[in-house]
């Protein structure tokens, strides 16, 4: 007894494959039917016997192609036909924009072992992919994702890439970016020139300069690198040197796990998050001795290696087998390059050689980063390899929302229904080109999900460029949100809470609202509003940005408040080493209020406390302080150091006699080390009690943490488990950064709970 059923498939089925494997599962199921794309995602209907009709549904339900992520399947019983056979039907129209996209996806197994098989027509061959991987977002210009609308457009296929484009049974089958050495896309190897090399292998000769100690430009998937030999120690100065970064971390390239394991500890969850399809940067703790220079990172413990994702990096690393300095095409802070000639203008001052291709990028995209706390992933920054796939709502959109971010680490989501489209990394919205990659980004992301906004959310910070940009545009519902309520509301988003809860948002610096700078924060949350219920006591910060490069400013600080002395005569590490004129100057400035905002800020608290302890005076990258505070301290130290509690509401966390204690043990010689961590215990401590505090006022059990400090491994490491005990029911974010890379995520929420509320 034949049966029909109709069966519609939506979430990212477009573009992975999937119409291919329904047909070979149809024909292995000796089924008859067709399958087609269409607004939702795919269509199939199939005919044939009962049993085998269940047997395509639990293959597809069990088992989809590896690239597709199935959000729902609906099946009914329709009238049979008495169809005999399986066709693929070709769509046509420009409808499919609720289709979601797929992100870029590294080099598969099978187009891995094409690439080193010498009898296989695309050896060697460093743009080989098919529908399990290859290129994506960063190709793609605009929607139905077809070929003539990604930057494969220019190269037209020869007749054996169109034949395996156009076979059903291929694994190139409407693979838009296949191609082959004789029709697709080349590499070319320049000098800093610009004139080209004569070597007939690029890539094997790019290979041997980078062993020989040169710096090489490389054009990879969503921007350029700037490559070396990560153990030659003097290619890896002179790469920081030219690129005018003294410090902050260069990310690492490794052929492969086993490479890895021989500089750092691989855990098997951070095995897992390498090898993932996102293949992040992934933060690891290095081995002892390790013949990789301090250089690469200073002062860290930690290195972060990613794995290759493109068939470039993959003959790179072969050929050369070395360990490399995988760092963005950028000088300082600009955003990373991706054009051609940009690049070429750009980074001639760094690289001496450039190892470029004629595959345009379209979306810059920078590498992600991430790492394992708690053996689950946390997300450092959210980029390549995860946009543009949507985070999915509990609650749906009542409207179209653009919510513009923050203003460092900026990112900005669309939300839609039930997705938030998050998008790539942005950058600091400090200059021109980055402002214009936001306003470009979200023209491009607009136009790739058909997503209309009749709501923009957006930082309550008047002086943002995102603010200036969301107050800038004409007829949209506007809804400004406080900054450490987004963070609380992005990890409440991701874990479907609607509030209340404990938030405990401790960063950075967050506008406050009040005239004072926010940063260490509990707020009982609901996704629509807070109230602000206890703070770090407030100290001045004393002028503005310089504040933030010179965390001895932040000492001063707590050192005048804590113990009204002058730092001079209390014997500190290093105080000697800052200008006593620059010290008089910023104590007037205390005294006076002079170019002084108030802040509770629990980064800058971080910032102080490494500065008194002589560790770090000024910084040349955003954390870097806190990061040298986390690397000092030394495991096994339970103590912690006094605190008070104000009484009035909201209630103040007093650190002085933290701070009055702090320095007498640095006085009395007590190793930096175990002030580190007596340190780092006194915020585990306030927190655990402040928390159970709201739970006898509030009976709140739900804790959110979030906001930047909350990357540091030792806080939660400890934090999450004494929260645990004190039976407290603890969510992180898990799939947006915890820092303001996260912040538009909240920022949607927030705004769409006020409009479901009807504000
Ligand atoms: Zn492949
Ligand atoms: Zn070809
Ligand atoms: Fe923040």
């Amino acid at each position: 007894m034949s049966e029909r059923r109709h069966i519609t498939v939506a979430g990212v089925v477009q573009g992975v494959g999937f119409r291919p494997f329904v047909h070979g599962l149809a024909l292995k199921n000796g089924l008859a039917g067709f399958v087609l794309n269409d607004t939702a995602g795919v269509t199939i209907e199939l005919e044939g016997e009962q049993p085998a009709l269940d047997g395509f549904l639990a293959v597809l339900t069990e088992a989809p192609p590896p690239l597709a992520r199935i959000e729902n399947i609906n099946c009914s019983i329709v009238p049979p036909t008495g169809e005999s056979e399986f066709r693929i039907v070709t769509s046509h129209g420009d409808e499919q924009r609720n289709v979601l996209m797929s992100p870029d996806i590294p080099t598969c197994e099978d187009c891995f072992k094409e690439l080193f098989d010498p009898s296989d027509r695309r050896y060697r061959y460093p743009f080989i992919n098919c529908t399990n991987c290859g290129p994506r977002f960063t190709i793609i210009k605009d929607v139905p994702y077809d070929r003539e609308r990604t930057t494969m457009e220019c190269f037209r296929m020869c007749a054996d890439c169109a034949q395996e484009y156009h076979d059903p049974a291929n694994r190139r089958f409407h693979a838009q970016p296949n191609a082959c050495p004789r029709c697709g896309p080349r590499v070319r190897l320049l000098d800093f020139q610009g004139r080209e090399s004569a070597e007939p292998d690029a890539l094997f000769a790019a290979a041997q300069l980078l062993s020989r100690g040169a710096i090489l430009a490389v054009k990879g998937l969503g921007g350029y690198h700037l490559a070396c030999n990560a153990l030659d120690h003097e290619a890896v100065r002179r790469l920081r040197a030219r690129k005018h970064r003294e410090d902050k971390p260069f990310a690492l390239m490794a052929r492969d796990l086993n490479a890895v394991r021989e500089y750092c500890i691989v855990a098997l969850e951070d095995e897992r998050l390498l090898s993932s399809l996102q293949r992040p940067i992934v933060l690891l703790r290095k081995l002892e001795d390790i013949p990789i220079g301090d250089a690469v990172a200073p002062g860290q413990r930690q290195l972060g290696f990613m794995l290759p994702y493109t068939p470039l990096h993959h003959l790179l690393l072969a050929d050369s087998d070395l360990i490399l300095v995988m760092t963005s095409g950028n000088l300082s802070e600009e955003p990373i390059a991706y054009r051609d000639d940009e690049a070429l203008g750009r980074l001639e001052q760094i690289a001496d050689y450039f190892l470029v291709h004629d595959r345009q990028i379209h979306m810059r995209c920078d590498d992600s980063v991430a790492r394992t706390i708690d053996r689950r992933e946390l997300i450092i920054r959210r980029s390549r390899g995860y946009a543009p796939q949507p985070i999915s709502m509990s609650v749906p959109f009542v409207q179209p929302v653009l919510a513009c971010g923050a203003h460092l680490k900026n990112t900005f989501c669309l939300g839609k229904e039930r997705h938030a489209f998050m998008s790539h990394h942005i950058g600091d919205l400090e200059n021109y080109e980055t402002l214009k990659s936001f306003v470009d980004g979200i023209a491009h992301f607009k136009n790739l999900f058909a997503v209309e906004p009749a709501v923009i959310a957006h930082d309550l910070h008047p002086e943002y460029l995102s603010t200036k940009y969301a107050v800038g545009i004409h007829g949209l519902t506007k809804i400004a949100v406080q900054h450490h309520h987004a963070h609380i509301a992005s990890c409440m988003a991701e874990h479907g809470l609607n509030g209340p809860v404990i938030g405990v948002a401790f960063d950075g610096l967050g506008y406050g609202g009040d005239g004072t700078i926010w940063g260490g924060e509990f707020l009982v949350t609901r996704l629509a509003g807070y109230e602000r219920r206890a703070h770090l006591r407030c100290v001045p910060l004393a002028g503005g940005d310089r504040a933030i490069r010179e965390p001895w400013r932040m000492g001063l600080s707590y050192l005048r408040d804590a113990l009204g002395a002058d730092p001079l005569f209390l014997g500190l590490p290093g105080w000697d080493g800052i200008a006593e004129k620059k010290i008089e100057l910023v104590t007037s400035m205390i005294q006076r209020g002079l170019n002084t905002v108030q802040t509770s800020s629990c980064g800058r608290l971080f910032d102080a406390v490494a500065s008194i302890m002589g560790l770090r005076h000024e910084v040349n990258y955003e954390g870097q302080a806190a990061i040298e505070l986390e690397m000092a301290v030394r495991e096994g130290i339970s103590e912690s150091y006094p605190f008070e509690i104000g009484a009035s509401s909201p209630w103040e966390i007093d650190l002085r006699p933290a701070i009055e204690r702090l320095v007498l043990d640095i006085q009395m010689k007590v190793s930096v080390n175990s002030i580190a961590a007596k340190f780092h215990n006194t915020i585990v401590a306030v927190i655990v009690l402040i928390c159970r505090r709201l739970r006898e006022t509030d009976g709140l059990t739900l804790v959110c943490l979030s906001g930047g400090t909350f990357q540091n491994g030792y806080l939660l490491e400890r934090l999450v488990p004494a929260l645990r005990s004190s039976a407290f029911e603890v969510y992180l974010n898990r799939q947006v950064p915890n820092n303001d890379g996260g912040i538009a995520l909240g920022q949607a929420a927030v705004a769409n709970a006020v409009m479901a509320g009807g504000r």
